[in-house]
């Protein structure tokens, strides 16, 4: 009976409403892109998408995806064991593991699914999972679903980590999940450590590298490698829906024997579907182009970089960084969440499409613009971005 709990929502609906914290969907009428168009017609700069490569809509993407279309067809109508798996499933998990630097990968749906099924095969309640203070929802949920002991560290504080390892040291085996890279200030795990203190006590080592995979290190393959420490990190979770394509799926990689387990044992892959063959085989493409060349993690690396200096120069305070993720910091100001949103607001009015973040979603004082650089912007798009955050800035008296 569909009664006491309408009210309820409504009235906390309403609640947040109030608050401000409503989240309104920006209906897109055109293709993912640097440049796109948003319902009433207005055509904005892109700066809030994860398309760090610019492949969402790349042309030899979109080639593949059509012959894909035509080759494989639209859907499996089955999970993997029964009989939804082609060869182009087993390629590209061939393939992101190479890619990688790992044994093996499984495929999931979503990169959520990949967090949601990667502890629970292996982690009794005789186990212990440590855990980075802000490690995404999917990792949170996933250890949610064991029976493990858990740790949660401080965030990026190695002497934390150390303390925890020390107390989990009766378990039977220990594993620390961490983000490569933390969405809201564009923070790069510190690998070298992680790795040198959970070799010290015998810890496995997760990352879950959604923003990394495909463009951070030389040649793209992620934190591990920016870390110099591949072949430490034991197990990898990333997206198929970020850099690499950013349509959708997500995998697992890492030791041969740990993934046959999760063929046996993980529920996400077990009971559901895995992604489409077009998405299988675009993101083959993806996988082939970036082996090929570093042209375009090089020209993200270059863009970031060259935001990051322009803005500074403009008397902007900038989180400091080396990751796409440009956080604008808003923090010395009074009332700095409202100050965060209208700025904003009005950079959209600009033809600058970019989100305002403050609390809850990061913590009070640290409201923030956040940017994201992708290769697709070319030096003209980063100018008129810098030009809008100029006026605006000025006009909001947040520089002088
Ligand atoms: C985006 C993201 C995910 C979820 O990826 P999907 O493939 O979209 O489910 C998981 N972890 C992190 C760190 C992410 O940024």
């Amino acid at each position: 009976m569909y009664g006491k709990i309408k009210e309820d929502l409504r009235e906390g609906l309403r609640e947040i409403r109030d608050a401000g914290l409503y989240k309104e969907e920006r209906v897109i009428t055109t293709p993912q892109g640097a440049e796109i168009q948003v319902q009433g017609g207005k055509t904005v700069l892109n700066f809030c998408a994860n398309n760090y490569l610019g492949l969402s809509s790349h042309p030899q993407l979109i080639e593949a995806a059509h012959k894909a279309l035509d080759a494989w067809g639209y859907g499996m109508s089955s999970v993997r064991f029964i009989c939804g798996t082609q060869e182009i499933h087993k390629q590209l998990e061939k393939k992101v593991a190479d890619f990688l630097g790992m044994d093996d990968a499984i495929l999931y749906a979503a990169c959520f699914d990949a967090n949601g099924g990667v502890f629970e095969p292996f982690m009794t309640k005789e186990t212990a999972i440590l855990t980075d203070a802000l490690n995404h929802a999917s990792i949170i949920d996933g250890i949610r679903l064991t029976k493990a002991q858990r740790f949660i560290v401080n965030h990026m504080d190695m002497a934390d980590l150390e303390a925890k390892l020390k107390e989990a040291q009766g378990a039977k085996y220990r594993i620390f999940a961490t983000d490569g890279v933390y969405s809201m200030d564009g923070d790069i795990a510190p690998l070298k450590d992680i790795c040198d203190l959970c070799e010290k006590y015998d810890c496995l080592v997760m990352v879950d590298d959604c923003h990394a995979s495909g463009f951070m290190g030389k040649t793209g393959r992620g934190t591990h490698e920016y870390n110099d420490v591949m072949g430490r990190v034991d197990l990898i979770t990333t997206t198929f829906g970020k850099a690499l394509g950013g349509a959708s799926g997500g995998c697992v990689a890492g030791p041969q024997e740990m993934i046959d387990w999760l063929r046996q044992k993980s529920r996400p892959y077990l009971f559901s579907n895995t992604v489409p063959p077009v998405v299988a085989a675009g993101s083959i493409a993806v996988l082939d182009l970036l082996s090929a060349t570093t042209e375009l993690r090089d020209k993200l690396e270059k863009n970031q970089k060259m935001f990051r200096k322009m803005m500074t120069d403009a008397g902007f305070d900038i989180r400091p960084g080396d990751h796409p993720i440009v956080p604008i910091m808003f923090g010395k100001f009074e009332d700095d969440a409202r100050l965060a949103q209208e700025f904003a607001a009005k950079l959209l009015e600009e033809g600058i499409y970019v989100i305002g973040f403050s609390y809850p979603v990061v913590p009070r004082g640290q409201a923030r613009i956040r940017v994201q650089l992708s290769a697709a912007h070319e030096e003209e798009h980063i100018q008129r971005a810098v030009d809008a955050f100029t006026k605006v800035g000025r006009e909001l008296k947040v520089i002088g």
